[in-house]
């Protein structure tokens, strides 16, 4: 799983922070009982008094008798510890720390290896900002709706939504490159997004952004003006990357020399991107040059998407329903009432 070095870092912290957290927490517990019970006090400082006692009969050869009165005495008092926990209605480990992971007991490693509740953090902590960037939770693959595209249309976007739902569903180490094209408000982001949060759930890191923001942020952390990142590295490092509207950022030619940049770099590392853009193959080539485009004619399974504005119509289609008029896309068929009908302009 590639991921940013910052945000194994922030992982790591925030689970040994919770580990402090949680060994504050059973000391406050510890705290609360002896007020409640002096005893459990006693008995703390007497099982720790005879730890000491066991330890320095071995360390300076006393009589084994002298260690085995220690252990003995630790024992009672432990039992009676136990009594009165239950008593209380505790369990005998009420002081011990709740650590959240019991793999590696909220270090962050185990077995000499980074623990996976690392990586399932990474991964939560990715999906998050993904949902504070993008409307993540609305465009995944069951709200996608092919009402909205009618007669030939309805049937290229059938065939376009299963392949990409079969993308997401079989994403592993050799899956190919997509390139969506076709013109604005089609649902070209929304089955990009479905596809990212698919990719996320499976564990993969995925990064999912505008082109306009990635080569913003990228030319910025180029020329000295982002400090921090390593903008450049995760573009070409995560195990998916979904550039949405190729062609929307302002060019220059830094952009054009990052975006070849990215696509060879990540074809060599055999890393799949989803790119979608409005541009036409003429236009792309004017834009990136040639070889960027052999790449995308070689390496990209291209992905047309087809219909008339589905933005445009979903508002419309929210307008009207505010307005308390029925409307049905699918088939072409409006249904207003009668006196409304010359009112309204469909198309
Ligand atoms: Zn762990």
């Amino acid at each position: 799983m590639g991921v940013e070095v910052g945000a194994l870092e922030k992982a790591l912290s925030e689970v040994l922070a919770g580990r402090l957290r949680a060994v504050e927490e059973a000391e406050k517990r510890k705290r609360q009982l002896f007020e409640k019970c002096p005893e459990l006090a006693l008995l703390e400082a007497e099982i720790a008094r005879a730890g000491l006692d066991a330890v320095r009969a071995v360390l300076s050869g006393e009589p084994e008798e002298n260690m085995k009165a220690a252990g003995a005495k630790s024992l009672a008092a432990q039992n009676r510890r136990c009594d009165i926990l239950e008593k209380l209605g505790y369990s005998p480990g009420v002081f011990l720390p709740v650590y959240a992971c019991g793999l590696c007991q909220d270090t962050g490693f185990s077995g000499g290896k980074l623990c996976r509740c690392v990586k399932e953090k990474v991964k939560r902590d990715e999906f998050r900002e993904l949902c504070l960037k993008a409307p993540l939770k609305e465009s995944n693959f069951d709200r996608f709706s092919l009402e909205y595209y009618d007669g030939d249309a309805r049937q290229t976007m059938q065939k376009v939504y299963g392949y990409c739902r079969e993308y997401a569903a079989r994403f592993g180490q050799e899956t190919k490159n997509l390139l969506l094209t076709g013109r604005t408000g089609l649902g070209k982001t929304h089955l990009s997004l479905a596809i990212a949060a698919e990719v996320i759930n499976k564990g993969y890191s995925v990064i999912y952004g505008s082109a306009l923001d990635l080569l913003h942020k990228a030319e910025r952390e180029h020329f000295g003006r982002e400090q921090g990142t390593d903008v450049m590295a995760s573009l070409c490092g995560a195990d998916l990357l979904i550039l949405d509207d190729l062609g929307a950022e302002y060019s220059s030619p830094f952009t054009v020399s990052a975006v070849y940049h990215i696509i060879n770099t990540r074809l060599l590392q055999k890393k799949p991107m989803v790119i979608s853009t409005n541009l036409i193959p003429a236009e792309l080539e004017r834009r990136y040059g040639e070889r960027v485009v052999s790449r995308f004619i070689s390496e990209y399974t291209p992905l047309s998407f087809a219909g008339t504005d589905v933005r445009q119509k979903k508002a419309l289609e929210n307008k009207l329903r505010i307005d308390g008029y029925a409307v049905a896309f699918s088939d072409g068929i409006k249904k207003f009432p009668q006196d409304h009908r010359n009112n309204c302009q469909m198309d």
